[in-house]
């Protein structure tokens, strides 16, 4: 079995973004503290997370007292109050948070944020609108997954007449696309180590790797 990392959690903003993370967080076995400034939010959440508690993420005396310095990682999902959302996101790297994850409204916003040092920014509904529609764009494309700003990896079903039946060595993956071929499954069952002769068939899933431009060049092709 994985062994999964235990770390604590501070969740300030019981929204409806807010709410899911420390419902997320709970089901992961996660050690949470949820703050809100709404009495009603807090109580909904005391018989779940490890600590619920009343309080404003404006107030520096109260955010030093709930040591928020010292949590893994916080989580600011306070987003329609802009001017709380960049207090809190201040509040928490003035007190030495190392990871402070912050939910932005809009691009000014999260301007804002990555200027005065939060760790990591989402955007929730556009993000998941632009995986909805990169997926609806590309139904070949069964998982992708950006390793980071110049790696991808993609997952890609094949039914381009033109790939099926033909060897990795002779459609030439490497040298036209630059990108590695690091699984074939054929009927569910998986090769892990692709031969250079191994043939394609007809909806293979081929995971591949490479620089995103050559991935999605490659996925285009496939199709
Ligand atoms: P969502 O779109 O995820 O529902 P909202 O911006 O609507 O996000 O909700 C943010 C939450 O943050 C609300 O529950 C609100 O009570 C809370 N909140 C707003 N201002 C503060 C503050 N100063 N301190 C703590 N919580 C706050």
């Amino acid at each position: 079995m994985v062994k999964q990392k235990h770390e604590n959690y501070a969740v300030i903003g019981l929204g409806q973004f807010g709410s899911a993370i420390c419902q997320s967080l709970v089901e992961a076995k996660q050690e949470v503290l949820a703050i809100d400034i709404d009495e009603e939010k807090v109580n909904e959440f005391t018989n779940i997370v490890t600590r619920a508690v009343i309080a404003d993420a404006q107030d520096e005396d109260t955010m030093k007292e709930l040591e928020l310095g010292s949590f893994d990682h916080v989580f600011i999902s306070i987003g329609q109050n802009i001017q709380a959302s960049i207090m809190a996101t201040l509040l928490t790297k003035e007190l030495g948070a190392k990871d402070v994850i912050c939910k932005a409204e809009n691009e000014n916003h999260a301007r804002v944020l990555e200027k005065i040092g939060a760790d990591q920014i989402v955007r929730p509904e556009r993000d998941m609108a632009r995986r909805i529609v990169f997926h609806q764009l590309q139904p070949n494309i069964v998982n992708y997954l950006m390793l980071n700003d110049q790696v991808t990896m993609a997952e890609v079903k094949v039914d381009n007449p033109a790939f099926i039946g033909k060897s990795l060595n002779e459609l030439a993956v490497r040298n036209k696309y630059h990108i590695n071929i690091i699984a074939i499954k054929t009927d569910g069952k998986v090769n892990l180590s692709p031969d250079a002769n191994d043939k394609l068939k007809l909806n293979d899933l081929i995971s591949v790797v490479g620089y995103t431009t050559d991935v999605n060049q490659f996925n285009s092709d496939a199709q």
